[in-house]
């Protein structure tokens, strides 16, 4: 019976795993494959007009295979090759890996880098947290919803790549920001009341009904980035709408940030200089010279904060001077600086700021995460260059090498300066001798991210630790993105290098930047990096320490006001702004910092 039951049950059994075989190979397979591809067709499409990686295709990274530029599968990735001419190559192209998805393409979830990053166990639960989980993607409400996703891949993705901060925006801002974003839909270039208002403006006519700020720039793209988040800030306070005069220079860069409009200004805006437009130092005169009584105010006004150390004091800051800007229907304003403290050091601004900002070093670090995104050529590039070189390592260590005075300053002393700072501090480990064999099985692996115009800096580095035996056994990679020699104006591909290179610092573990560089002020505030600051040496000199460690993710001021608004001079910042400290890298400058116990 047993017998006889065992082959009825085997028999049953067997038709039933032909069924199944047969649902399987003639219905479910094809199903599958018409599912698939459409599926595969659909996120491709989604995800990837911009062509760039899926998290799919960032799980084959992970598991040491990689997309390359020609479509086809490289297995395991080399130690970088020459990451410059494949850098340049990507960049030449215009366009990058036109992926092949080379594994099946999952539903996507967070199994990308960031759990790399973190945490190396499989079990983490997050790994099956759904891509679209909003909270993490549109960062805790700091982010609009509503964007077309393949329209800014980067603004999707981003999250993927970065530990989640630990600092949320506050409630205020939020909905300060989503009131912004109304405001700017009504009165930006798009919306119904732009050309109304501007025609008022012009006409200098009655109070328009929108007010302007639009952003100029100066300097390199650093000091843009900072001195467009200080704009923002001050058109947050102010209820005036920003607009950025991008050139081509910065054409096709970032993403538009404010939903359904453009920050843009309009080619055929008048506003594209300020010939025309009286300036905020001979109103400040004028009012002067009248006495305080009242001044017919013009309808636009250029306000010029960049840094000029020798010129006399603005008094910006000062309520009074608040009082007849108010006023002026559209502010041109230039500047290559981060001048939110002056805003904190404004009666009229600060009660609102304290609201804003619970945390007052977070400014940056939320207004540069909700202002700059890279477009999806940055992010292709980005991510790229992520996926072939960091994603794999225990640790990522950005190195930012800035040299101010190239002819003043010896490679040698700088490099001497780069390894006492990150060898005296354990950033990474001495170099012992050639590797041996007992070394096969060290597998922590610390990459090094080195930024700088020049690549002599990584190529050293990367001698220096290629194939030898290190005194905590780590094995060290060493890449560098880019190398252009030199500072470039006006060009729109040095501009995407350099926003690359800020945005791949800033995913970094751990962070070393130069001091004064606005380029590493950048990285820190996204990145949410206390960085080690180097020395800014100007000669062949040495200095001891090397590198002193950042108390604040804040970018560093560096002319701020010298006198309070009576007029007299300002000794100590500290004891009048209780969140204000004087910069470590810059004795003059200052910044905000949140524990006002340190
Ligand atoms: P700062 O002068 O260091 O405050 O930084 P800025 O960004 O304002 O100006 C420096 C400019 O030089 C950058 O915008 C780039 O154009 C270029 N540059 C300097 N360092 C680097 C680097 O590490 N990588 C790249 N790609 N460009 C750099």
């Amino acid at each position: 019976m047993e017998i006889l039951q065992i082959t009825k049950d085997k028999i049953v059994k067997s038709s039933k795993r032909f069924t199944t075989l047969f649902v399987v190979i003639f219905i479910a397979f094809p199903l599958v494959i018409i599912v698939n591809s459409n599926t595969s067709f659909s996120l491709f499409e989604q995800f990837t007009k911009g062509k760039v990686l899926l998290v799919g295709e960032i799980e084959n990274v992970k598991n040491n295979t990689n997309v390359t530029t020609n479509g086809g599968t490289v297995h395991k990735i080399s130690d970088g090759g020459n990451i410059k001419g494949e850098f340049n190559n990507t960049m030449s192209k215009g366009k990058i890996q036109n992926s092949t998805k080379t594994t099946q393409e999952r539903p996507a979830t967070t199994t990308g880098l960031k759990n790399d990053t973190m945490t190396s166990s499989t079990n983490d639960p997050t790994l099956h947290t759904p891509i679209h989980n909003d909270k993490e993607k549109l960062l805790n409400g700091l982010l609009a919803s509503g964007f077309e996703d393949a329209s800014c891949v980067s603004r999707l993705q981003s999250h993927l790549y970065r530990k989640v901060s630990p600092h949320k925006p506050s409630s205020y801002l939020i909905s300060k920001l989503r009131n912004y974003e109304e405001i700017h839909r009504r009165c930006g270039p798009n919306g119904k009341d732009y050309h109304k208002s501007m025609r008022k403006i012009l006409n200098s006519g009655d109070a328009s009904i929108c007010k302007y700020l639009i952003w100029t720039p100066a300097n390199g793209l650093g000091n843009q980035m900072v001195s467009m988040a200080a704009t923002f800030m001050y058109a947050l306070l102010t209820n005036r709408v920003m607009l950025v005069r991008f050139r081509k220079d910065k054409q096709g860069i970032f993403c538009e940030p404010f939903l359904n409009s453009t920050w843009l200004l309009p080619e055929k805006s008048p506003f594209w200089n300020e010939n025309h437009v009286e300036t905020y130092q001979s109103l400040i005169e004028k009012e002067k010279a009248n006495n305080n009584s009242k001044l017919d105010l013009p309808s636009s006004l250029f306000l010029n904060l960049q840094y000029r150390p020798n010129l006399p004091e603005k008094f910006f800051h000062c309520d009074h001077s608040q009082a007849l800007i108010i006023k002026v229907p559209l502010l041109i304003l230039q500047s290559d600086q981060y001048f939110v403290p002056s805003l904190f050091m404004t009666p009229f601004f600060n009660k609102e700021l304290e609201k804003m900002f619970v945390e007052k070093d977070t400014v940056f670090h939320h207004l540069g995460r909700y202002l700059f995104h890279p477009s999806n050529e940055a992010w292709r590039l980005i991510t790229n260059f992520y996926q072939a070189h960091l994603a794999k390592a225990d640790e990522k260590i950005g190195l930012q090498i800035r040299v101010f005075n190239p002819t003043l300053t010896p490679q040698e002393a700088i490099m001497n300066l780069v390894l006492n700072c990150t060898i005296h501090n354990k950033l990474l480990p001495k170099v012992l001798g050639m590797k041996n064999s007992s070394d096969k099985n060290k597998t922590i692996v610390k990459v090094v991210l080195v930024a700088s115009l020049y690549p002599e800096y990584g190529d050293n580095l990367k001698t220096m630790y290629t194939n030898k035996s290190t005194s905590s056994g780590e094995i060290i990679e060493v890449h560098q993105a880019s190398g252009e020699e030199q500072q470039k104006f006006n060009d729109n591909k040095h501009n995407m290098k350099a926003w690359v290179d800020m945005y791949l610092l800033s995913l970094s573990d751990v962070l070393v930047t130069t001091s004064l560089s606005t380029f590493g002020y950048v990285a820190q505030g996204l990145g949410n990096l206390r960085p080690w600051l180097l020395y800014k040496i100007i000669s062949n000199d040495t200095h001891f320490p090397a590198c002193e460690r950042e108390f604040s993710m804040e970018p560093c001021y560096h002319a701020p006001p010298k006198h309070y608004c009576s007029g007299k001079p300002i000794k100590d910042f500290a004891s009048s702004f209780i969140y204000m400290r004087k910069c470590k890298d810059f004795w003059f400058g200052v910044k905000l910092l949140s524990d006002i116990n340190s």
